[in-house]
């Protein structure tokens, strides 16, 4: 089994390739390092030997990409990482703000076995407790077309897809405002200019978010 560090940077690898604007684009090292929490130097180092396992493809100055076989142990740690979240909060019932912190050390640590006992207890299921896809046992998840709340016009209706934010505070802010994935609402005003948007979740009071957090609930137009 590879180690916890290099779980690690094949994961946030993953998320950097999907978080970019074209499919697959290289990551720089720079972002690979502030996303794992280490040096520039430190990432270059872990790189290289990640490049000589065949896990990624390093250009210098170019950057990183994951290769076929790091794809696949990255999507790996990410299925254990969000089936371990929707245990959690479904079967143990921890709340959805503070999984994230847990699933981040019982990752590693999981079994085969006890992981596809979760998944069939849990039915399958294609989500995470924060809209996140969970990956298939083999091949990609499959991508849905999602818009940023902030791309919405006013009089929009939709619904909560995903939340791209682990932070509790935000969590549980989104909690509060009925905002959870699943949630509909309507969009009742939308100043650029301003900053805000204003959304109504049904059977709810009307909440204003700035555009830096509405741009972090991803939504699905249509009833
Ligand atoms: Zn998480």
């Amino acid at each position: 089994m590879p180690s916890r560090t290099v779980e690690d940077y094949l994961k946030h690898l993953y998320l950097l390739e999907k978080g970019g604007q074209t499919p697959a684009s290289q990551v720089a090292m720079g972002g690979l390092a502030a996303a794992v929490g280490v040096t520039a130097g430190t990432a270059t180092s872990m790189v290289k030997s990640l490049s000589d396992s065949d896990l990624v493809d390093y250009e210098p100055r170019a950057g990183v990409r994951l290769t076929r076989a790091g794809t696949k142990l990255a999507l790996q740690v990410l299925r254990r990482h969000r089936l371990i979240e929707l245990f959690l909060v479904q079967t143990l019932g921890l709340d959805w703000s503070e999984v994230h912190e847990e699933a981040e050390e019982l990752e590693h640590a999981i079994s085969d076995k006890v992981l596809e006992k979760i998944d069939t207890l849990l039915g399958h299921p294609d989500t995470d407790p924060h809209g996140d896809p969970i990956p298939p046992s083999t091949g990609s998840p499959k991508q849905e077309k999602l818009t940023p709340l902030n791309d919405c016009a006013p009089n929009t209706t939709a619904k909560v897809a995903r939340v791209r934010d682990q932070e509790p505070e935000f969590l549980q802010f989104v909690d509060k405002h009925g905002l959870t994935p699943g949630a509909q609402f309507t969009v009742e005003s939308h100043t650029p200019s301003a900053d805000a948007i204003t959304v109504r979740p049904h059977d709810r009071e009307p909440v204003t978010l700035g555009s830096a957090a509405a741009g972090k609930i991803m939504v699905k137009v249509g009833r």
